[in-house]
This record gives C-alpha cells, sequence and structure tokens, in this order.
C-alpha cells in the first residue's frame, strides 16, 4: 500500500493500516520540498492555528473526537502527550506535536517513511508514472490543500480538471437560529420556488451604510502564495463594493423578482441566503465570499437588517486550496471513480480542518485493512459525526465545498427543540449511533 503525503489524514490512515499488520509506504516530499505553509521536517504538521478545536461532548467536533478516539486515532494519542491549555478546546504544543507523530510513524516497524516528492499517479499525458508506485496494488493520494503542483495536475487529469479545485472563495454560513425572521422574509424570485430562499431586504439607507462598512473594513491580507487572481464568479463582495455605488445592487444583492410580503414592494436590494443543510439550521450568504477579517465580518454583516445578532457557523475566507468535487469524483468507499484503484484521504477529499482530515485518513485505513481481510465495513450511520462527514462527501455535486464536521450535516431530528436542546439531542442520538455501529460492525469484533 502506498499513502502520498504525511500530513495528518496520510499518518492516520498509514497507522490504521499498520495497525491491522498491512505494510505502507509513506511518501513525504518534506524536507526536498516544502509547501508554502509548511516550514517543519516533521510530519503531521499544524500549518496555522495550533488547535483541533472543542472537545465539548455537546458538539460536532467533540462528538467526532470521541468518535475518533474509539477508532484509536493516533493524532489525538499523540495531541494527548503534548496538550497546552485551551478551555475545552484540544489545542496543542504543534513543534512537539510533529514531534511525537514523526516518532510514532517512524517506531511502526510496518510503515517505511520514504521523503520523496511524488509527480505523477501515471494518469494520460503525466511523465513515467513514479517507479516507487509500481507494485502497490492501492495508493491513497493525501496530499492536501497544498499538495505539489506536478501531483496536483495528474490528480486534475484523473479525476477531470473540472473537478479539481484550487481556489477555494468560501462565503459565510449563519446559524439559522440567529436569524431575526420579523424582519427577513422567505421567498425565490419571480415566486419561482417553494421559498427556500430567505431575504434580508435593505432600503438605501441600510445599503448604503452596509458598502461603506465593506469599503471601510480591515482585509486578511494574502500570503505571498496566495495570488490574488480571482475567478469573476467568486470575486470578494468587498471588492465588487469598490466598483461602484450600485455594482452590488446589480450583482449578488440585486433585488430583481423580489416583493417584500410587509412592504408589498420590491426592496432597493437584497442579500440572499440559502439553506446548507436539509435542517435548514445553516444558512450560506449567497455571493458574499469575503477576505474582511473574522471580527469584521460579524460587524460588517451584522448591519444588514436581519441579521444584527448573525451567529457564525463558518467565516468566509479565501485561500489556495486544492480539493475533488468529491460527488462527483469519489465513489463512497473514497476511490476516484475513473481510479478503483487510487483513493483520497483529507482535505484533498474534500473535508475541511485538522479533526476532519485526520478522521477522514483514519476511516479510509480502517475500511482498507478491513477490504484486505475480505471484510467490508460499512461506514458509520450519517447520524455520527463521522458518518455525516463521509455523507457529506457524496452530497451537493452543483456547489461542493469542503465542510467541517457540523450537526447540519446530520439528519433533522424530526421536532423542534431550542438551541441547547437541540445540541443535547444530536449529541446523544450520534452516540447511540456511533455505539451500535461499533458494536455491529467489524470495528466491534
Ligand atoms: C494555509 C492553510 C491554513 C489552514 N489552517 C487551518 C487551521 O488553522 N485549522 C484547521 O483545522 N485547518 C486548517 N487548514 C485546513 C486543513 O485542515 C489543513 O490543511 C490540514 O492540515 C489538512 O490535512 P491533510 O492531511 O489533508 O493535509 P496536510 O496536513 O497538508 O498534509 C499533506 C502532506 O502531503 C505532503 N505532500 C504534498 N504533496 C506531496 C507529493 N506530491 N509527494 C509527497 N508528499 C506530498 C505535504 O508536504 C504534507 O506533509 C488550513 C489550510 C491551509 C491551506
Amino acid at each position: 500500500m502506498a499513502v502520498i503525503g504525511a500530513g495528518l489524514a496520510g499518518c492516520e490512515c498509514a497507522f490504521a493500516l499498520a495497525r491491522a499488520g498491512v505494510r505502507v509506504t509513506l511518501f513525504e516530499m518534506k524536507p526536498h520540498r516544502f509547501s508554502p505553509a509548511h516550514t517543519s521536517p516533521d510530519c503531521a504538521e499544524l500549518v496555522c492555528s495550533n488547535s483541533f478545536r472543542s472537545s465539548a461532548p455537546d458538539c460536532a467536533i467533540g462528538l467526532l473526537h470521541e468518535e475518533m478516539r474509539a477508532l484509536g486515532s493516533l493524532c489525538l494519542a499523540a495531541a494527548e502527550t503534548c496538550k497546552v491549555p485551551a478551555g475545552r478546546a484540544l489545542a496543542v504544543d504543534r513543534k512537539l506535536f510533529s514531534g511525537e507523530m514523526t516518532r510514532r510513524v517512524l517506531e511502526t516497524p510496518e510503515i517505511t517513511l520514504v521523503r520523496k516528492e511524488i509527480l505523477s499517479l501515471g494518469a494520460k499525458g503525466d511523465p513515467p508514472p513514479d517507479p516507487e508506485l509500481a507494485g502497490h496494488e492501492f495508493i491513497v493520494v493525501s496530499a492536501g490543500p497544498l499538495a505539489g503542483e506536478s501531483l496536483s495536475v495528474s490528480l486534475g487529469r484523473l479525476a477531470g480538471e473540472e473537478h479539481l479545485y484550487f481556489y477555494d472563495a468560501i462565503a459565510p454560513v449563519l446559524d439559522g437560529f440567529s436569524l431575526d425572521m420579523d424582519k427577513i422574509f422567505a421567498g425565490d424570485r419571480h415566486d419561482s420556488g417553494n421559498g427556500d430562499y430567505l431575504n434580508c431586504p435593505l432600503d438605501r439607507e441600510s445599503y448604503t451604510a452596509f458598502r461603506e462598512a465593506l469599503l471601510g473594513a480591515e482585509r486578511v491580507p494574502p500570503r505571498p502564495f496566495e495570488k490574488e487572481s480571482h475567478f469573476e464568479g467568486c470575486m470578494p463582495i468587498e471588492t465588487l463594493a469598490e466598483r461602484g455605488f450600485m455594482t452590488l445592487a446589480f450583482g449578488p444583492l440585486k433585488p430583481v423578482g423580489l416583493v417584500d410580503p410587509r412592504t408589498g414592494t420590491r426592496p432597493f436590494a437584497a442579500l440572499q441566503l440559502r439553506a446548507e443543510d436539509l435542517n435548514r439550521s445553516m444558512f450560506n450568504l449567497v455571493g458574499c465570499q469575503t477576505k474582511l477579517r473574522q471580527s469584521e465580518q460579524e460587524r460588517v454583516f451584522g448591519l444588514v437588517p436581519g441579521l444584527e445578532k448573525a451567529g457564525f457557523v463558518r467565516f468566509g475566507s479565501m485561500h489556495r486550496n486544492t480539493f475533488v468535487n468529491a460527488p462527483q469524483a469519489l465513489s463512497p468507499d473514497l476511490s476516484l471513480r475513473a481510479r478503483a484503484d487510487v483513493f483520497l484521504a483529507g482535505q484533498i477529499a474534500g473535508v475541511e480542518g485538522y479533526a476532519e482530515s485526520a478522521a477522514c485518513g483514519l476511516w479510509l485505513g480502517k475500511r482498507l485493512a478491513a477490504g484486505i481481510r475480505g471484510k467490508d465495513l460499512p461506514p458509520p450511520p450519517p447520524e455520527t459525526a463521522l458518518g455525516a462527514l463521509l455523507m457529506h462527501l457524496q452530497s451537493g455535486a452543483g456547489r461542493f465545498q469542503p465542510s467541517n464536521v457540523q450537526f447540519g450535516l446530520m439528519p433533522a431530528l424530526g421536532r423542534k427543540a431550542g438551541f441547547r436542546e437541540r445540541r443535547a439531542l444530536y449529541a446523544g442520538r450520534a452516540r447511540d449511533s456511533f455505539r451500535n455501529w461499533l458494536e455491529k460492525s467489524e470495528m466491534g469484533r
């Protein structure tokens, strides 16, 4: 088995395979070549924050931690040895963490760590495939969001270049329960749908205030490797606002086809929200991809009528990111539809975040190991954190975006509940489902 990329997903995958007795060659291009964000020669480098986020028992990421621990996560075991105090978050000393991960990988006899950049998967039009990959029945690509360029091109050729994204333009996602529905109305343009969209109507005054705040707000400066070459379709909203007073009102905030039922007239402008999940518990701010600082996003979007107290489930951002359009490019077992021997794990497969990337690698390692023993390992049900994350890779092909784990990715509860009760219900159901799955599946034996 060959695993390309000794990041969070690659190390987890290799370790899960090794624990099942499978021999793994783990390729890592560092220290010969570093991505623009990596600087340490060690494995599993945390390139930005030092936190795996909250371990609290009543949030989706905390549940994912629990499930990962139950499956024997290497990352979470290593994290325990170098934790730093961070309230309910699982934060680590990043240098110690990568050192510990590297030590554990090197001490695992079934894993051979080879320091080499893999350039080609042997797609049509590629340079000859790397000879080191020959003889491996399966290849796992876990090369991350900043995968080496040559490998990215090769993967693009296999997955279909239209299914490989290099630039990530993300609009903020808001907690649906934090919206002021006295000011917002449901409705589709020209009455064309089932009222799927929510609309925040802006009069000339509130539009002017919002635009001016956008223009004056502090932005995240691009890193040197994030050349600002935006497609017209994913221009940051603050850049559009610079083009002229009416650009937003003719663009993402156009009110065409909308009538505010409270006034019976078309608003001057309208910011639309689109549900991110079936439960309609999270809403995407349509066309509002942004590079504003997170605190500025809260302040500026809070000026829009109805969003004054909005809670941000995810902030907008724009950075280089390599990931496949998973629902189109991947089979449910995470193999490429175009090459059944090539599997994807981690951020490149379409999950987002340190813990999620590691969880994806861990799951793939477990599944491949079971397959080698001739067993089928069905994924955990979508009511669990891991199951929901894996299910996300199969949904929303048209506008697929990598996602952190969220309760909104899980099936709806089937009844209304307040914020706290909702979290408790989701968490309780997830725990029961995971326990049942563990008992029944190969994992429990
Ligand atoms: C700039 C940036 C900042 C981020 N910050 C955060 C954050 O603060 N918190 C968070 O939760 N998530 C963050 N993410 C998102 C994501 O969680 C991390 O990128 C995470 O590390 C992804 O894990 P991974 O295992 O998929 O990839 P990585 O951890 O990036 O591992 C990939 C490994 O593959 C190696 N590699 C690449 N190409 C090749 C090749 N051709 N041959 C051999 N080896 C190769 C790389 O050197 C690297 O070691 C960030 C992403 C980026 C791009």
